[in-house]
């Protein structure tokens, strides 16, 4: 199976309107986008999906962040994409992200940073399970349309 990882436009990217510019990000990137939602997460599901942050300070306002309103739920395949995806996120603190990275371009604080997205193999499954189930992914779509482009 090809690599996939999980990747969320957090509600205030959602909020100011930063979907398409971000999706774009991927799409011109090269990367597969196989799982697509827009929906507000719960309190379980954000407390599931930051689990390993929880008894830290910032917890219980990254709880209430995420669920503030929709988040784009994402899971996106291709090469090395777990890696570089985060790559291309940049640093949790805007102010350490590289320039041209997504949190250099559209965030100004640690807190509220726009865009996750899963840090390790396990933790991308881990959170894929959370807000998709398997039979809501495409990951063939690419060779569905060639076959269907063949035919013709
Ligand atoms: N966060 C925060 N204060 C901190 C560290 C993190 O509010 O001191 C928030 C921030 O939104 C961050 C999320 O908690 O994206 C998860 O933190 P993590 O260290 O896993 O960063 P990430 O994997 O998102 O880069
Ligand atoms: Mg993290």
């Amino acid at each position: 199976m090809a690599e996939r990882t999980f990747v969320a436009i957090k509600p205030d990217g959602v909020k100011r309107n930063l979907i398409g510019k971000i999706i774009t990000r991927f799409e011109e990137k090269g990367y597969k986008i196989i799982g697509l939602k827009l929906l507000i997460p719960t309190t379980e599901m954000a407390a599931s999906h930051y689990a390993e942050h929880e008894g830290k300070p910032f917890y219980p306002r990254l709880i209430k962040y995420l669920t503030s309103g929709p988040i784009v739920a994402m899971v996106v395949q291709g090469p090395n994409v777990i890696a570089e995806s985060r790559r291309m996120m940049g640093a949790t603190k805007p102010e350490n992200a590289e320039a041209g990275t997504i949190r250099f371009e559209y965030a100004i604080c640690q807190e509220y940073n726009i865009i996750h997205g899963s840090d390790s193999p396990e933790s991308a499954e881990r959170e894929i399970a959370i807000y998709f189930k398997e039979e809501e992914l495409c990951p063939n779509w690419n060779t569905m349309l060639e076959v269907i482009m063949d035919a013709k």
